[in-house]
């Protein structure tokens, strides 16, 4: 760690630095006297430097800042001021003025040695080809400048000051910063100046307290991808800050590429034996989104895809592949391909968005293989997350403000964001906690999560289809009660899925013995042959995701129009219930988008839409409603879980408190008054009290002040 061979001087760094900020060109571009010029215009303090430019322009300075960040740093950030002078010298001066008049340099003799107290930033963009797994940071990155990569899991609310101590050398008067720590702040304690000969100075290092100053600070919390870890591993999380400009810069959830100086520090504070707290601390951070998302397609597999695309039984020999281990369940697992591929979101006029993902659930007896099913197909999407709603994987499902072990409150992206732009697996659903019952509605609708807790404000995206699977209320489905009934969910969360399965353990003989020749099969010979791997399917779905965007044509628009309508004149009465609603019709148009794009076809045909429908007849089939006998149908008693009768008592209660709070402010109204209306209207205490408990279970309703009602906008 301490062999310095090859670590130029501090005079030479900032002779060299200042040389190639000035000079270093592509073509006929002078790219940093550029960057400076448009630091000076946007009013900033920081300038991006390519490493690979550094490298080709000086190898020997690359080197020493990357192996000696914190010698090397001071003595960069006075190239940047000097080429500052020369490019624009009255900012420079405003500067070197902030500089002094908050008598930040109090106590340091000369400007020379306050060089790490310049308020200018030199941030790195280390090149892709040094990228380290968070997992492999060790020992030997200690105090060099890193690139990794990860999600920022958690981000804590930015303070506005931390206080920096500046420390100074007793032997030769180098001057630097405290490092903060993650609530610490960690003390040099060994002078770090490299002598010309590569001797470290070493010498001890004393507190210059009036010299201190402040900058903006934030924590967050980088961890691996869930989608890269293979079965089992838990993901490395890494503790990082940002500071000063990189504040209030990432969301949680959000996939981030870092370069940062790895710390492993002892606190000041701890006696004795201690773990050393590692943590990096951030110097250039940018978002890595796209490069999520890639999975890399050469042009043989291209070929493929094409060839794929143009096989007559393509969806057959994709439902044989997927999850192959999982016996039977054909209609269903063509309804999750359906959701893999997804449909692109539709914007209206009015700037209202529509979302593309379709939402599948799955109730099932246990033992049928949901959890496995769901886990398989995890591994076929690009941004496949797979969650539990019990929480035993950590995160949530929507986003939550915990409070981590260093007392700070900090906002966690949950599953449904950090699939954001994929697909989010939900095993167990039904045991979700409170908070995401109340949340999760707004996450499955409008693909968005909205916090405001402990000082936190923020609304994450969650534009994922979600295929989730959950446990009968009973113990095992009960076919004379209500889908409802049959599981721990609110009608107003259940509405939310596009399509619903039942999923029984039911004795059947021909099935029976077929599964057992099946799972004596996949056990002789450790697996199934299937047409597709599930790395061809998964580069299949990635490339279709990617490139198209299927519209409805106007055949498959008249088809779905004519189911509507057909299903609509089932009910036969004047007032009748709504049977199906645009609601529903939407979740149609969405399957028949996703089945084009199966299909790798920019349009939408009249087949697409008869697929749709299909799988739309298989559900409410499997959910117990007669299609083809023509008796009536009546789906409100199916999701809601009512009669038709109730369900318009509520309805008029509910229209009640919506022009009730279309009057009112933000804090809702008084549920004293609102009660008091209703019963001027003619309605019994019994359905007051019984639609005041089914909204508020249901997380429609929520008290935005003790007494007070509002309702979750939805
Ligand atoms: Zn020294």
């Amino acid at each position: 760690m301490n062999t310095q061979q090859g670590a130029l001087d501090v005079i030479s760094i900032q002779k060299r630095f200042q040389e190639f900020l000035t000079e270093f060109r592509v073509g006929e571009e002078f790219v940093y006297k550029k960057r400076i010029n448009e630091m000076v215009a946007n009013h900033e303090r920081s300038v991006v430097v390519e490493f690979e430019h550094l490298i080709d322009f000086d190898y020997e300075l690359a080197k020493t800042i990357q192996e000696f960040p914190d010698y090397a740093m001071p003595a960069l950030k006075k190239a940047l001021l000097e080429a500052l002078k020369m490019i624009d010298p009255e900012y420079a001066a405003e500067i070197y003025e902030y500089a002094v008049r908050n008598q930040q340099l109090r106590g340091v003799e000369t400007f020379e040695e306050a060089a790490s107290l310049i308020p200018l930033n030199v941030r790195f963009k280390l090149p892709q080809s040094s990228l380290i797994r968070l997992r492999d940071l060790g020992a030997q990155h200690v105090d060099r400048l890193v690139l990794v990569e990860g999600v920022a899991l958690r981000v804590a609310v930015s303070k506005p000051f931390l206080v920096i101590p500046v420390y100074r050398c007793m032997r030769c008067g180098f001057v630097q910063t405290g490092i903060v720590g993650l609530t610490e702040v960690f003390a040099p304690t060994k002078c770090p100046r490299v002598s010309e000969e590569g001797q470290r100075c070493n010498g001890p290092m004393a507190l210059d307290s009036s010299s201190s100053y402040s900058i903006n600070h934030q924590r967050m919390l980088l961890q691996e991808r869930q989608e890269e870890l293979v079965g089992g591993v838990l993901p490395r999380g890494v503790q990082a800050l940002l500071t000063d400009d990189l504040v209030d810069k990432v969301k949680p959830g959000s996939r981030v590429r870092v370069s940062a100086i790895y710390r492993a520090y002892k606190p000041v504070k701890a006696q004795g034996e201690r773990a050393l707290d590692t943590f990096l601390e951030v110097n250039y951070l940018e978002s890595a989104e796209k490069e999520f998302e890639s999975v890399e397609l050469t042009e043989k597999d291209l070929e493929e895809i094409r060839r794929m695309a143009q096989d007559p039984w393509l969806k057959e020999k994709l439902i044989d592949s997927l999850a192959p281990g999982i016996y039977g369940l054909r209609d269903i697992k063509e309804a999750i391909l359906l959701a893999l591929f997804g449909a692109p979101a539709v914007v209206l006029p009015d700037n209202t968005r529509v979302r593309g993902d379709s939402h599948i659930l799955i109730i099932g007896d246990p033992g049928t293989g949901k959890s496995q099913l769901l886990q398989t197909i995890a591994k076929l999407v690009p941004r496949g997350i797979y969650t539990s709603g019990k929480g035993s994987s950590g995160v949530g499902l929507t986003a939550a403000v915990v409070r981590d072990a260093k007392g700070e409150f900090m906002l966690e992206a949950g599953a449904m964001v950090l699939a954001d732009g994929g697909v989010c697996l939900i095993d167990e659903i039904d045991k979700m906690d409170d908070n995401d019952r109340s949340a999760i509605h707004e996450a499955l609708e409008q693909q968005t999560v909205t916090i405001t807790k402990a000082g936190i404000h923020a609304t994450l995206n969650a534009r994922c289809g979600v295929i989730a699977a959950g446990n009968p209320t009973f113990g095992k489905y009960l076919r004379d009660r209500s889908v409802a009934d049959n599981i721990n969910l609110p009608p107003t969360i259940l509405s939310r899925f596009d399509l619903i399965f039942i999923v029984e353990d039911k004795p059947d003989d021909t099935r029976d013995r077929e599964l057992a020749d099946f799972v004596l099969r996949v056990r002789g010979q450790g697996k199934v042959d299937v047409p597709f791997s599930a790395e061809t399917i998964r580069k299949y779905i990635a490339h279709a995701r990617r490139s198209v965007n299927p519209v409805l044509s106007p055949d498959a628009a008249e088809k779905l129009n004519g189911f509507y309508l057909e299903m609509r004149k089932k009910s036969d009465t004047p007032d009748s219930p709504v049977v199906i609603t645009t609601r529903q019709l939407e979740g149609l148009v969405r399957l028949t988008k996703a089945h084009a794009r199966m299909r790798l076809s920019g349009v939408a045909e009249a087949i697409d839409a008869e697929a749709a429908i299909r799988l739309y007849n298989v559900f409410l089939e499997s959910i117990g409603v007669q299609t083809s006998s023509g008796k009536k149908v009546d789906l409100s008693t199916v999701t809601v879980g009512k009669t038709s009768e109730e369900l318009d008592t509520m309805a008029k209660i509910d229209k009640i408190l919506v022009e009730m709070l279309a009057l009112a402010g933000a804090n809702g109204v008084l549920e004293a008054d609102f009660r008091i209306r209703c019963k001027e209207e003619g309605f019994s205490e019994k359905d007051i009290e019984k639609y005041l408990k089914l909204k508020k279970a249901g997380g429609v309703l929520f008290e935005p002040k003790p007494g007070r009602i509002a309702k979750v906008k939805s």
